[in-house]
């Protein structure tokens, strides 16, 4: 990690320390070494013990889906540090935070994300981390990344083909994203998921080949409602296509799907092609919800709680961190925050998430 110690007061990790990072000067209050986990809930009962965490805002592509083509990023001062990151996942996992997904914008094109892995996956209480990311990078960063912690990882690709997989990103290359797939699966980053976000009459058709490709290979590959955030608003909802024509569409061409049992954790239903390898996912976040067991909360590349993907509630906690509060005083703007987690979506009734786009937030 590119940070250096410019202070250290008395010893070990009580200390709290004043950094030099790439990302400003920061104050890291002192961390107890070990800490009795106060597991956290919502106002509903749903425990909290997932975090995503968005690296950065900035991605080495511009899905059309995601983010303008001139998408402005933010300085690095007002990113969260490694530092700071570090800190709020020992926050988290002595509020039973357990589970960690990694995203963005573009979590590989972070700097030092390799040990910024490696750290995270030292933290007490944390049991596994993924993450999502475009695999452009994953060639040669899927062997470190496994090496350092990381257990899987989801990898978004639309199509399978190569013309229009270019139009959608608006310049990737195809082939990076398969050696990117290659390499996590030779690294063990497995089961590998495959996302794609289905946008009508662009790449609905593709769902055929991209579903084919579990008949005989060990993936999931999951389809994706595409959800309205705030510029991008328009393009996303006039495109949308539903959980029920996604089904249709695919078991027009192989017939009835068998249905897998479903947890209500993970936001993708599974389904399996009768005799295939792998699994297909639905994720009808904006048709069919599945908030009854979301145990997620997200932390933005700017260091805000977010509560729920598609609303705009949100808690700062990085200001609060970088002007001095304690540990203690973390937990517990962390836990009340998550304790005020909404129950779930209002797109029904109009309601949209604002005042950012998709990269800012985290997916
Ligand atoms: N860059 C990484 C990637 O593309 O996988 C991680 C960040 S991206 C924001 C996380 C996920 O959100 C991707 O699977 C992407 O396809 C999905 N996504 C982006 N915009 C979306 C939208 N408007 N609706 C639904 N999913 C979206
Ligand atoms: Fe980048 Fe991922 Fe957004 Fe595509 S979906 S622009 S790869 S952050």
């Amino acid at each position: 990690m590119a940070a250096v110690t410019l202070e250290e007061s008395n010893s070990g990790s009580q200390s709290g320390r004043q950094l030099r990072t790439g990302y400003g000067v920061v104050n890291i209050p002192p961390a107890p070494a070990h800490f009795a986990v106060e597991p956290m809930a919502d106002s509903y009962g749903r425990s909290i013990n997932y975090l995503r965490i968005s690296l950065t805002d900035a991605c080495n592509l511009r899905c059309v889906y995601c983010m303008p083509e001139q998408m402005q990023f933010r300085p690095r001062h007002e990113l969260m540090s490694d530092e700071e990151i570090i800190f709020l996942v020992k926050v988290g996992a002595s509020l039973g935070v357990k589970k960690i997904r990694l995203t963005g914008g573009e979590p590989t094109i972070r700097p030092g994300i390799v040990e910024l892995v490696r750290e995270i996956a030292a933290v007490p209480g944390i049991k596994d981390i993924a993450m999502t990311t475009n695999a452009l990078l994953l060639d040669k960063l899927a062997q470190p990344l496994a090496d350092a912690g990381l257990k899987r990882v989801n990898i978004s690709i639309d199509t399978l083909n190569a013309e229009k997989f270019h139009q959608i990103t608006r310049w990737g290359h195809i082939e990076d994203v398969w050696r990117g797939i290659d390499a996590s699966k030779a690294a063990g980053l497995t089961p590998v998921k495959l996302n794609c976000v289905v946008v009508r009459n662009f790449n609905d058709e593709d769902m055929i080949d991209l579903a084919r490709l579990t008949l005989h290979d060990d993936v999931e590959v999951r389809f994706i409602e595409m959800m309205p955030f705030g510029e991008v608003n328009d393009f996303q909802q006039t495109n949308v296509v539903t959980f029920h024509e996604m089904r249709a569409k695919i078991e027009s061409v192989f017939g009835p799907l068998d249905e897998a049992s479903y947890d209500y954790v993970d936001p993708s239903r599974p389904f399996r092609i009768p005799g295939a390898m792998g699994t297909l996912g639905f994720i009808s976040s904006v048709t069919e919800p599945f908030c009854q067991g979301c145990g997620r909360v997200r932390l933005t590349a700017d260091g805000k709680l977010r509560l729920c993907l598609l609303r705009d509630d949100e808690v700062d906690l990085l200001t609060p961190l970088r002007n001095g509060a304690s540990f203690e005083e973390m937990r517990t703007l962390m836990r009340e925050g998550a304790y005020h987690k909404p129950w779930g979506h209002s797109l029904s009734q109009g309601l949209f998430a604002a005042n950012r786009v998709m990269n800012q937030i985290g997916g």
